[in-house]
């Protein structure tokens, strides 16, 4: 059951593990869960072994937390460098900056871009969830 906390703005990990792992066809689900360090701390103003807990230390209490892989990773405020794509690629099979984009084959998957999505991209003038007005926001990210 989801907290009906207003305020609260992450999901607690009974609510996570309420998600199904599989989907009804038994195939894996389309949720999965990265992770984006313990700390949130800004990796480029670490030291490597800093660097190297939060990555490491985060994948694991997800994994522990959720008995699933967390194989996805987000560099806290998108600020990255060669040496932590490094770690990052020793453990997780990708990686998301904040830079606003698309992705493709030639993007370099320790460091894709993403689509910040919101409330007005996804909600129509009720305030209710609209898969045509995503669709719609979805099509104007294309074209910027
Ligand atoms: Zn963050």
């Amino acid at each position: 059951m989801i907290s009906e906390d207003e305020h609260r703005s992450f999901v607690n990990w009974d609510e996570i593990n309420s998600m199904p792992a599989l989907s009804s066809d038994g195939k894996d689900s389309r949720i999965s869960f990265g992770s984006h360090t313990v700390n949130h701390s800004i990796l480029t103003n670490e030291k490597t072994n800093v660097v190297e807990n939060e990555i490491c230390k985060s994948k694991e209490i997800i994994e522990k937390e959720t008995g699933r892989n967390a194989l996805h990773f987000c560099y806290p405020n998108g600020n990255y460098n060669d040496s932590m794509k490094k770690i990052v690629s020793k453990s997780y099979k990708s990686a998301c900056t904040t830079k606003s984009g698309f992705v493709s084959e030639s993007s370099d998957v320790y460091a894709l871009n993403r689509i910040g999505i919101n409330e007005e991209m996804i909600t129509d003038w009720r305030g209710n969830f609209s898969k045509y007005v995503f669709i719609y926001s979805i099509f104007v990210e294309s074209i910027k």
